[in-house]
C-alpha cells in the first residue's frame, strides 16, 4: 500500500524537523511547507491525504489557509488538523469555523497526534468511498433516465418522450399563438422488405432510416419513433407549408440512400404534415390524427410523397 502523504505546514524549522521525524518513523510520507502560500500551492498541486496546519504562520494565518482550502473543490476533501499553540477557546472555534476537521493544542503528545491522524484518514477513506458510490449511483440513474426515453432499436426518442415534449410544445403553441408542425413519416411497402429479407434486416432498415431523419432535422426539432416503421418529427415555430422543404429533403435522402444490407433495393417513405394553427386542432391527439390522415392521403396518391392536412 502507498504511504499516506501528510502536508506539514509549520514555519519553525526545528519544530517541523521533529514532527517530520516522528511521522516518517510512523510510516507517513511528509511534505513540508513553511508558510501559508506554499501550503495552498502544495495542497493544490500534489495529492496530499491530510494536512497538519500550524495556526501561527508568517504570511497568512492557518485559519485563513484552511478557509481557502475548504472553498476550493479540489482541496475541500483533504482533512485538516490545526495545531494551535494557544489553548484559547476562541482559536479553536475560529479554526473549526474555517473548516478544520480537528485541532490539537501544542505541545501535543505524539501518540495523540498519531491517533488523530489515523482517525482523520479513516474518515476521509469512508467519505471518498461514499462519494464514489454516490457518483456510481448518479451515473446509473442517468442511464436509467436515458433508457426510459430512448427507443432501443434506433437510439432516437421513443413514443413516451415524444408525447411529453408534444404536450409542452402544444401548450406553448396555443398560449402564444406560435406555430407547431407535426410530420408523420411511414416507410412504404415495408412488409415486403420484411418478407423478402427477414425481420432482422427490416430492423436494420428502420434504424438507418431513423438516422437519416434525425440528420435532416434541426436542433430544435424533436425526432421520435412513433411505432414500427413510423416516425414523428415535431417542428416548433414552423407552419405546415414551411415543413414541405425539409420533408422533401428527407424523402429524397431516403430514396437515394444505399442501405448496406439491401444494396439492390431502394426504400421510399411517405409523409403527412399538419400544424396546430387551425382552431379545430385543440388537442395534441387531434394534431397527430391530422398528420396521420395526411399520411394516409400520401399513401393513396402513390407514396414517396408528402401531403399537407387541409
Ligand atoms: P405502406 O406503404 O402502406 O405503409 O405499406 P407497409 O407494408 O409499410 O404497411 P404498414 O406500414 O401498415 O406495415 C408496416 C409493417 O412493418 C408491419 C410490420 O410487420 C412491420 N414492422 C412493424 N414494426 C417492426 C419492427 O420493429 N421491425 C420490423 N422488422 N418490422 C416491423
Ligand atoms: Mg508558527
Ligand atoms: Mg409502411
Ligand atoms: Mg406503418
Amino acid at each position: 500500500m502507498a504511504k499516506a502523504k501528510i502536508l506539514l505546514v509549520e514555519d519553525s524549522k526545528a519544530q517541523a524537523g521533529l514532527v517530520r521525524d516522528f511521522l516518517e518513523k510512523n510510516g507517513y510520507e511528509v511534505i513540508w511547507a513553511e508558510n501559508g502560500k506554499a501550503a495552498i500551492k502544495t495542497a493544490k498541486t500534489m495529492s496530499v491525504d491530510i494536512i497538519l496546519m500550524d495556526l501561527m504562520l508568517p504570511d497568512i494565518s492557518g485559519n485563513e489557509v484552511c478557509r481557502w482550502l475548504k472553498l476550493d473543490e479540489h482541496t475541500r476533501g483533504i482533512p485538516i488538523i490545526m495545531l494551535t499553540a494557544k489553548d484559547a477557546i476562541t482559536d479553536k472555534v475560529a479554526g473549526l469555523e474555517a473548516g478544520a476537521d480537528d485541532y490539537l493544542p501544542k505541545p501535543y503528545n505524539e501518540i495523540e497526534l498519531n491517533a488523530r491522524i489515523y482517525a482523520s484518514l479513516r474518515t476521509k477513506a469512508l467519505q471518498d468511498e461514499l462519494r464514489q458510490k454516490n457518483r456510481q449511483l448518479e451515473d446509473l440513474l442517468k442511464q436509467v433516465e436515458i433508457m426510459a426515453i430512448t427507443d432501443q432499436l434506433t437510439g432516437i426518442y421513443n413514443r413516451r418522450r415524444l408525447i411529453t415534449i408534444l404536450e409542452k410544445e402544444f401548450r406553448r403553441t396555443k398560449r402564444y399563438g406560435i406555430s407547431l408542425t407535426c410530420m408523420m413519416i411511414d416507410i412504404d411497402h415495408f412488409k415486403r422488405i420484411n418478407d423478402k429479407f427477414g425481420h432482422q434486416i427490416g430492423d436494420a432498415v428502420i434504424k438507418e432510416t431513423a438516422g437519416i431523419i434525425a440528420e435532416n432535422a434541426r436542433e430544435i426539432d424533436t425526432v421520435a419513433r412513433w411505432g414500427g416503421e413510423e416516425f414523428i418529427v415535431l417542428l416548433p415555430q414552423t407552419k405546415k407549408e414551411d415543413a414541405l422543404q425539409p420533408a422533401a429533403r428527407i424523402l429524397n435522402t431516403i430514396s437515394e440512400h444505399k442501405f448496406p444490407d439491401i444494396p439492390d433495393e431502394r426504400i421510399t417513405a411517405s409523409i403527412g404534415i399538419a400544424d396546430a394553427s387551425a382552431p379545430s386542432i385543440d388537442t395534441e391527439e387531434k394534431l397527430i390524427h391530422a398528420s396521420d390522415m395526411a399520411l394516409y392521403d400520401a399513401k393513396k396518391r402513390g407514396r414517396n410523397r408528402t401531403e399537407l392536412a387541409p
